[in-house]
């Protein structure tokens, strides 16, 4: 080879080397290291699996609290703290637990007195006896993952200096998986009126990518409302899609916390009727409820940009006129 084709070659391949690191590290505001370093806390073994009532759930719900504090939230209205303690009864007992709740204001004048509620359960089920070595369900992607989904929210419109219009509640709730317990007790000792709520986004099990594949999600009970309609007009160009053919999607629209805001209302059993949904990129994965949901199983960069995704999304939906509408009238707000 000619020195002079070698010095082009060389160039050409810089040029491709460069072509393909600008493809691959497309930079996002909460890196996937981040993200990494959130889950292998809360998902950790000292956690114990994060069983509601546990001493462990009070550490994670001070460990939320610091989070939502570090990413400028306020408390939410008439509230002097991020904690909202409660108890229920379970088994003869009663379990004492805490949801954590952070506000931003909204920035639109004619918007701000209404409000998105981002919520996702930190509560998991703790230790599974006989279950080998290592008898401890992480819950990393049930539901740390959905935890730090709202976390990495929080810091991506604090670092880019986003302003949301409408204000946003984010909700971080224990109870779960005793029957949605702090979400229930939320819905009915909330912050703010829920007519002026104009939707809820759930997160869980957001940190895999095996079963819908990179840049894909889903909504629970996308038939239920225009919501996943709404949402499917953001970014119609960019790389992440919302897949509404997943087949479990209707059933798990009852499995998660989101349906706390649709149907349940633990005083009397009434409508609060807000449109809601669970996003996720998981449905019924095998690991579910079971030792081997642990971070190492993750698709941190794939992750990092959904995180991305729905912090753009999220401001964007919080500037929408168009109301979201239910299709199923069972689900209507009362009048
Ligand atoms: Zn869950």
């Amino acid at each position: 080879m000619k020195p002079s084709s070698l010095k082009i070659s060389i160039l050409m391949a810089s040029v491709l080397l460069l072509t393909c690191i600008g493809l691959t590290e497309k930079k996002t505001a909460v890196s996937a290291a981040d993200l990494k370093n959130w889950i292998n806390y809360l998902s950790s073994d000292q956690m114990r699996g994060r069983a509601n009532g546990s001493p462990e759930m009070k550490v994670a719900s001070n460990w939320v609290a610091d989070r939502f504090r570090e990413e400028g939230l306020i408390t939410p209205p008439g509230w002097n703290s991020y904690i909202q303690e409660y108890s229920f009864a379970s088994r003869q007992r009663q379990v004492a637990e805490r949801n954590v709740v952070g506000m931003i204001e909204g920035s639109d004048p004619k918007l701000k007195d209404q409000f998105i509620i981002l919520s996702a359960h930190f509560d998991h089920i703790g230790i599974k006896r006989n279950a080998g070595a290592d008898s401890i369900c992480n819950g990393a992607d049930d539901n740390a993952a959905g935890t730090c989904t709202l976390i990495g929210i929080a810091r991506t419109i604090r670092l880019l200096k986003l302003k949301p219009g409408r204000s946003v509640i984010f909700a971080a709730f224990s109870g779960e998986e005793s029957g949605m317990r702090g979400s229930r007790y939320f819905a009915s000792n909330a912050p703010v009126p829920f007519n002026k709520v104009y939707a809820d986004i759930n997160f869980e099990m957001t940190g895999h990518s095996e079963e819908l594949g990179k840049g894909k999600y889903y909504m629970t009970g996308c038939n239920n409302s225009t919501l996943d309609d709404v949402i499917s007009q953001f970014d119609k160009k960019g790389s992440i899609i919302l897949v509404d053919t997943i087949k479990s999607a209707e059933q798990l629209f009852y499995a998660s916390d989101n349906i706390s805001f649709s149907r349940l209302s633990s005083k009397d059993g009434i409508s609060v009727g807000i449109p809601s949904g669970t996003f996720a990129t998981s449905t019924l994965a095998p690991w579910i409820h079971t030792v081997r949901d642990e971070s190492k199983l993750f698709d941190f960069e794939n992750y990092a940009s959904l995180v991305d995704y729905f912090s753009r999304m999220l401001v964007w939906l919080s500037e929408k006129k168009t109301p979201v509408d239910w299709s199923v009238k069972s689900f209507a707000r009362p009048e």
